[in-house]
């Protein structure tokens, strides 16, 4: 009883890490659940959603984020948001 309690636990615990990464939405030609993950929280992988196209064609810029240093951030982004990975927020 107790182990299957702590089952129980550890699996939400699992699941709840796997919230933050979707399976698109879109079916693939097979009729099947594309098995790609959802791209941008948009509920689409790249390749399902049609703005992937759209940002990925947004000119590579130098990232406008500072370092911990104060110091400007040189990672180049193509982001639509201009900064980097490290300094654009998450969501
Ligand atoms: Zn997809
Ligand atoms: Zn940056």
């Amino acid at each position: 009883m107790k182990r299957t309690l702590i089952m129980a636990a550890l699996f939400a615990t699992v699941s709840g890490f796997a919230q933050e990464k979707t399976q698109c939405n879109a079916t693939t030609k097979a009729n099947i659940q594309c098995k790609t993950t959802e791209w941008n929280d948009s509920g689409l992988c790249w390749r399902h959603n049609p703005d992937y196209v759209k940002k990925s064609s947004n000119p590579t810029v130098i990232c406008s984020g500072k370092t911990k240093a104060n110091a400007a951030c040189k990672q180049k982004t193509s982001h639509p948001s201009g900064a980097c990975f490290h300094h654009r927020p998450k969501n």
